[in-house]
């Protein structure tokens, strides 16, 4: 809920102590408003982030007994938790019920030739189709490293790449 428009390092950075000082979801609520957008304030866009917050730990605290549900289909009823962030907390709760779709995921797939869809839906709905669903936990996390240190956006290292005979976009 951190992460949009910002790197995860600053987000890392900002939970480190976040974590500290608000461990439960009334604590979110217990602090004025302001108080909670000065604490998130270096992960940029913070008002509307601490509203999203507030809000989820409302809904959290109102419908789920205050503790984080595990299908993808409640957790989109959180406030600000759209179907990547859903997909993400699923997996990492070790459920997962879908396939992540971020920038890196979506760029791969499509250079890969598993999907030709430009929409993240769709792209996921191609994936679940060819991916083991033993592996839809892991799957993301392979094409995202791949895509950090290989399969970079602008300049993609094909020479090094292990994928260089399988993949339609290869340069070598
Ligand atoms: S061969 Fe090139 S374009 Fe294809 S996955 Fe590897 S780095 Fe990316």
């Amino acid at each position: 809920m951190l992460s949009a428009q910002t790197t995860d390092v600053n987000v890392n950075r900002v939970t480190q102590t976040l974590f500290q000082k608000y461990r439960r979801p009334q604590d979110y609520l217990a602090v004025p408003p302001e108080e909670l957008e000065r604490d998130i304030y270096a992960t940029g866009f913070f008002r509307q982030k601490a509203k999203a917050l507030r809000g989820t730990m409302h809904v959290l605290l109102e419908e789920f007994d205050g503790v984080v549900p595990r299908t993808v289909d409640e957790l989109v009823r959180l406030p600000g938790v759209a179907r990547k962030t859903a997909n993400v907390v699923a997996a990492e709760l070790g459920n997962p019920q879908g396939i992540v779709v971020d920038t890196h995921v979506r760029r791969l797939s499509q250079r890969l030739g598993l999907t030709k869809q430009e929409d993240p839906v769709k792209i996921e709905r191609d994936l679940m189709k060819l991916v083991r669903r033993e592996e839809w936990g892991r799957f993301p996390h392979l094409l995202i490293w791949h895509g950090r240190r290989i399969c970079i956006a602008r300049r993609p290292l094909c020479e090094e790449c292990v994928l260089s005979d399988l993949c339609p976009a290869s340069r070598v």
